[in-house]
This record gives C-alpha cells, structure tokens and sequence, in this order.
C-alpha cells in the first residue's frame, strides 16, 4: 500500500444518502446538516449519494433540485455525486457472492402471502418474513416465474454501540427474518446498496435519522459477511410535527420549495435548526460554517424535537 492510500484511509468520511422522491424538507435538512457538522468538525470529507434505485419513487429531477439546494444552504459535498441507479453491475457482483456463499434465494411469495404467514413477533408494524420459501427445493422454483431474491438471516443477536443512542442489541430474525436483496420487480433493497456504497465508497461515519436505528444490525451483520470493515453510526432524533408525526415530504409547508420563498436567507433555516439541535441558545441566523466551532453531538437532544414554528 502507498503512503498515499494509506494517508487517505485515515480521513474521516461522512456521507448523505437522501432518496430523490421529493422535493427536500426541512427534516432532510435537519439530518444533512448534522452529518455534515459531525464530519466537518472532525476535519473529515462528506459525500453526496443519491439513492435513485427505486425505479417507481424516483425522479432525477429532485436529485437536481436537492443538489441546488444543498449548495443554497451552504452544504459542500466532496468528489463527485454518486448515484445508485448506475451501480447495477456492483450490486450484482455482490449478489452473486451472497449467492455462492449459499446465503440467498428465491421468494415467490405475493404480498398478500407474506402478510398471513408473517412471524408472530412483535415488530412496531414492520413485516418480517416467515421463511416459507426459504427451504424449497431447487426443482419447485420456476427461473422464469418473477421471484424476488432474499438474504438468509442467521438466529443472532447483534450488539453495536451508535455514537449518539448508545449501547443497541436486536435479534435479526425477530427483527427482520430473511429479507429482500432483489426486489420482485428486479429493483435492487435499500439494504444491500447501502452497505455496498457505504462500504465501497470508504465511508467511515454515517450519521442519519433514529428511523433507521434499527435497520443498522442487518447492515453491521450484512456488512461483516462480505467481510467489510462498517462505518460508525451515529442516529439523530426527528423532527415532528405538533401532532407528534415525523415531519414527511407531504407537510409542503415545510419544503424547501416553500421555505425558500419565505426565508431568502438559508442561515435562517441554518439557525433555527441548530437551535432545535441544542447547538444555539435562540433561532439565530448562521451558516452552516460558523456553527462549526458550536457543534457538540453532546447538545444534542435523544428525543424527537418538534418543528413548529419557522
Ligand atoms: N436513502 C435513505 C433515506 O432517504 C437514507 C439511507 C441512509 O442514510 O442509510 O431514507
Ligand atoms: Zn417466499
């Protein structure tokens, strides 16, 4: 190895992956200026990833306006953009490892059949797949009847500790039970582009909304058996409405289409959402720049925050 990559190996890389299905909120900005404050105050790099590869949610035209307003609200990315819908041969490279290593395979399942048999575990309203396809024999799977591809999940317990929510433990198979790679459509899972790209694009430190806290097992345990090193994770809380819903990309009034109209100045979008992350005493107008010196995830509250007024 080269002094060179070495040395690089070394700086700390943070990333924002946002999903192109709407214009950006105010909650988006919330994770995106916070990732990058973490990884900015550590002298480190952040990327921009776009996770494009839901064919029916996606639009190229909001990954445009995110970018447009990334770069309005005075948050530089490093490199260039990486966008997932142009990564198809990687996820398949690594699908067919998973393969090999006997750890995958075909669902025939219909949505319908899944939600009868689904494990009778408690899940906070996620699904998690019984396993029935899991056994079939080679000789009842039909190649050319559409089928999606899923990851053999062992009975583990999987300890982490997130930097902001500390020490975590989940059982994979009551949590999450065999899951889908390969979507039926031939769409590629969020779970195995993100642990590809996180791992693959040297990313060191992932910081993003408490949602995903628990989608971070499967991805330590997809991660370990591609024998990847895992990046750091550190979840935020969320920002909710007064009815104690997660902000969504339905609450227009919180775009960014509509806030930018409203505040012509990003620092006040930059302010206000520092003071609900604990870093100023009042809603202060401030580029993301000048809060570097601020940011502390030690400020930063564990229970969700609600955004009202703005
Ligand atoms: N693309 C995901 C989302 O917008 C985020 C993925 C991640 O940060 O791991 O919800
Ligand atoms: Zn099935």
């Amino acid at each position: 190895m080269s002094m060179g990559s070495r040395e690089e190996a070394c700086v700390l890389k943070g990333r924002f992956a946002p999903s192109p299905t709407g214009r950006m909120h105010l909650g988006n900005v919330f994770c995106a200026l916070l990732s990058w404050l973490s990884a900015k105050s550590q002298g480190g790099e952040w990327h921009l990833r776009i996770e494009d590869i839901d064919p029916d949610r996606s639009r190229r035209d909001f990954a445009l306006l995110l970018m447009d307003d990334l770069q309005w609200l005075g948050l530089p990315w490093d490199g260039s953009v990486v966008w997932q819908s142009q990564r198809s041969d990687i996820y398949e490279h690594y699908l067919t490892k998973l393969h090999d290593m006997g750890l995958t395979y075909p669902c025939y399942c219909s949505r319908a059949e899944i939600m009868a048999t689904q494990a009778p575990h408690e899940t906070d309203g996620r699904i998690v797949y019984a396993g029935t396809c899991r056994g079939k024999k080679r000789d009842e799977m039909a190649e050319n009847v559409p089928h999606a591809i899923r990851f053999t999940v062992p009975d583990e317990d999987i300890t982490f500790v997130d930097g902001h929510y500390g020490q975590q433990c989940v059982n994979l198979a009551k949590h999450c039970g065999d899951y889908i790679l390969r979507r039926k459509d031939g769409a590629w899972a969020y779970q195995l582009a993100v642990v590809l790209d996180d791992a693959l694009m040297g990313i060191t430190e992932v910081v993003r909304g408490r949602d995903l806290l628990l989608s971070t097992p499967q991805q330590l345990h997809l991660s370990a058996t591609l024998g990847f090193t895992p990046p750091h994770y550190i979840h935020h809380p969320l920002l909710i409405n007064e009815s104690g819903q997660r902000l969504c990309k339905r609450d227009r009034s919180l775009d960014l289409s509509v806030l930018r109209e409203k505040h012509k100045n990003p620092d006040e979008i930059v302010g206000f959402l520092a003071f609900l992350a604990g870093l100023l005493p009042s809603p202060t107008p401030l580029s993301p720049k000048e809060l570097l010196p601020l940011f502390s995830w030690s400020h930063v509250p564990k229970t969700d925050i609600t955004a009202d007024a703005l």
